[in-house]
């Protein structure tokens, strides 16, 4: 029981027995009772009333002197006032901070409220997009009123971000990602990535021009190789015959390299067309033929492809991307290895993998293998004749159907690599 509590009880009882007494020497216990009762209650009232002015002033300062229950009252509501008063501190240095962290962010953050409207911004935001506080409450999509946006914020799916030219000045460009949080608002994050695009455009322009430059030179060279070559010179030393085969093979490698990074070039910069029904079989059968060529019956390679599956798209990068895994099962893996090409039309995807029982990749490097120019074992790999390029192709030419590669490998086992296509976006 509350120290408080028992001191009060110990208080009425001794009153009781102190006017008891008084009560049976005097000749009147009732009277005796009932006005020292009466005087207790007025004090006790007292002191109810004064605790009650303390908390109509807010409870600031020491409560009222006070003994007994209320005593242990008035101390409990100090105690509760005081953890409140902390508390408010707190929140409010941790307010502070959280403003002066969100005002030193480069990107602009913005709250949106469930109707989508203005709640809150920061100083980087404003900046980006004009913001003023006459717009709070504003929808955002009166202020930003690209379609792209629009239909980025109406469209409620924010797993991927948006880029968008700013209005007024097409080229700016801002990227908006968005993530829902609390009751259905919307914290959206605005960067100014112009200067990475910018950067981004002349890389492009750069590797694609280089490429387009190193064909003419290389032709050239390629050419008189094949003269000299061509020439019946007894009298020419061996060493010579070498140097140029050498020579041929190293200028092959070269115009492999640059049709491969023009390519890339093109899959990076021109907008996917994916217009055309592609019969997935008849794309299929020449890139079989060509395997079979290039492996010189070493493998033993088959397909198998039910109904006449196919998918919208572009014939010439679908071919050049599973030619890529095809020549890829030939080029890494031994002789005497089964290579299989399944192409399975199933209710929501199209599927073509590549699978084979050769050598098999070690799993460390299966998430880097679509990145230009990773080679888990370069050596043998330069030898077998690859760019390094190939996958980073295969993964632009899905990216722009709509598709997925997945790699399932098991060193010492074998690779399956899959391309998966969603019908609901491509399928014809
Ligand atoms: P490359 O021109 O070297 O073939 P890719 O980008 O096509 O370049 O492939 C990258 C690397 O992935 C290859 O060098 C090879 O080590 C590995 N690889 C690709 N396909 C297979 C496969 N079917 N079996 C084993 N290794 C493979």
């Amino acid at each position: 029981m509350q120290q408080g509590l028992r001191t009060e009880l110990t208080r009425i009882a001794l009153l009781a027995v102190a006017l008891g007494i008084a009560g049976f020497f005097n000749g009147q216990v009732l009277l005796t009772l009932i006005v020292g009762g009466g005087l207790y209650m007025i004090w006790t009232l007292t002191k109810i009333l004064r605790l009650y002015q303390w908390l109509e002033k807010g409870a600031k300062g020491l409560p009222p002197e006070a003994t007994g229950v209320w005593g242990d009252i008035s101390n409990q509501l100090y105690r509760l006032q005081k953890r409140n008063e902390l508390a408010k501190i707190n929140y409010r240095s941790l307010l502070k901070r959280l403003r002066k962290v969100t005002s030193a962010l480069d990107e602009g953050l913005i709250i949106l409220d469930a109707e989508r409207c203005l709640d809150w911004w920061n100083p980087a935001a404003a900046h980006l997009l004009g913001l003023q506080e006459v717009d709070n409450r504003q929808p955002i999509t009166n202020l930003i009123r690209s379609p792209i946006f629009v239909s980025f914020i109406q469209g409620g799916k924010f797993d991927l971000p948006l880029e968008c030219p700013t209005s007024g000045n097409e080229q700016r460009i801002l990227q908006f990602s968005a993530r829902i949080f609390g009751d259905d608002e919307l914290a959206l994050v605005v960067q100014d990535v112009t200067r990475v695009r910018n950067l981004e455009d002349t890389r492009k322009d750069f590797v694609a021009n280089i490429s387009h430059e190193l064909r003419t030179p290389l032709t050239v060279l390629t050419g008189y190789i094949e003269t000299l070559q061509s020439i019946d010179q007894p009298e020419l030393p061996p060493v010579w015959n070498k140097a140029l085969a050498q020579m041929e093979q190293q200028a092959t490698r070269m115009n492999l390299l640059t049709e491969d990074l023009m390519m890339l070039s093109r899959l990076e910069s021109t907008p996917a067309s994916t217009d055309e029904t592609v019969q997935l079989c008849a794309l299929i059968h020449p890139i079989i033929e060509n395997a079979q060529d290039l492996s010189q019956g070493k493998h033993q390679i088959s397909c198998t492809c039910e109904g006449s599956p196919s998918i919208a798209g572009n014939s010439k990068e679908l071919h050049s991307a599973f030619a890529n895994l095809t020549y890829n099962a030939v080029k890494h893996n031994p002789d005497g290895c089964d290579i299989s090409i399944a192409i399975n039309a199933g209710e929501s995807t199209t599927t073509v993998a590549v699978k084979d029982n050769g050598c098999g990749i070690d799993p460390k490097h299966i998430s880097r293998l679509t990145e230009r120019f990773y080679r888990p074992d370069d050596g043998r790999s330069t030898q077998s004749g690859g760019t390094g390029l190939g996958l980073a192709i295969v993964k632009h030419v899905l990216i722009r159907h709509h598709g997925q590669l997945f790699i399932d490998s098991k060193l010492g086992h074998g690779s399956t690599f899959t391309c998966q296509f969603d019908h609901q976006r491509r399928t014809v």
